[in-house]
């Protein structure tokens, strides 16, 4: 059986590469971040203040939910609270993305709910509240008006600004994150092809929808990974391995 310190450097591949996937499907440009739990800890790994895009495996900074620096060089990302925070509410969370996908900002800006209306949306069944307010999570005060906002979910789209997931480790929020963009992007075009008429989308039921909450799980949620992780590789990883 793997330990957690022998798992370390598989988790801080595994964070790289959720930051890089962010970038590389257009998830996020210059901004946004993924994080991961250190198993059994109140700490987590993420990048310092750059692009998710740039994000390597040894230089990742590990942070506790205080949002006090416990190792690594470098300053966070301003938003770390986003995690921080998260991880303090939900002992279950071990993996949070924060991103600015264009679709769901499309989405939070003309007042849409996200709606189930393709197989991957189903994971979002249970809804995605908006977080309501402007600016950005600066603050430990804000973390925690994010956090409740997620509350007992997986997501929250915050208003003219992006999303969060919030899953068991980090690839199942990285592989939400895209879900939550490609569902929105279709309930876009949906929308526009209906001339704006929310009410002739043909959203999912609950029972239609139940059965595939396995689109973030097993054999599903590993292919969809492969994928994700290999459009990320175009960008060497770093030496992050070999510590
Ligand atoms: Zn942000």
């Amino acid at each position: 059986m793997t330990t957690p310190d022998e798992s370390l450097p598989l988790l801080r591949r595994d964070v790289a590469i959720a930051n890089r996937i962010l970038e590389r499907v257009g998830l996020s440009h210059a901004f946004g971040h993924a994080s991961a739990r250190i198993p059994g800890t109140n700490t987590f790994l993420i990048p310092t203040r750059r692009s998710p895009g740039l994000a390597e495996a040894d230089d990742l900074l590990v942070i506790d939910t205080e949002g006090r620096l416990v190792s690594g060089e470098g300053e966070p990302n301003s938003e770390f609270w986003i995690h921080a925070r998260l991880y303090a509410a939900r002992e279950d969370v071990g993996g949070v993305v924060h991103a600015h996908p264009q679709a769901c900002v499309c989405l939070t800006q003309i007042g849409e709910p996200h709606r189930v209306v393709h197989n991957q949306g189903g994971i979002f069944l249970d809804g995605v509240p908006e977080y309501s307010p402007i600016g950005l999570i600066r603050t430990r005060e804000l973390g925690d008006l994010l956090a409740k906002v997620v509350g007992g979910g997986n997501s929250a789209m915050m208003r003219g600004h992006g999303i969060t997931t919030a899953f068991d480790d980090v690839r199942a929020a990285t592989v939400a994150a895209c879900y939550l963009e490609e569902s929105a992007a279709l309930q876009l075009r949906m929308l526009a092809a209906t001339g704006g008429d929310a009410g002739r989308l043909r959203t999912f039921s609950r029972a239609e929808a139940e059965p595939l909450r396995d689109q973030i799980s097993g054999n599903v949620a590993k292919r969809a990974w492969e994928y994700f992780a290999a459009v990320a590789s175009q960008l060497p990883l770093g030496s992050g391995l070999s510590r």
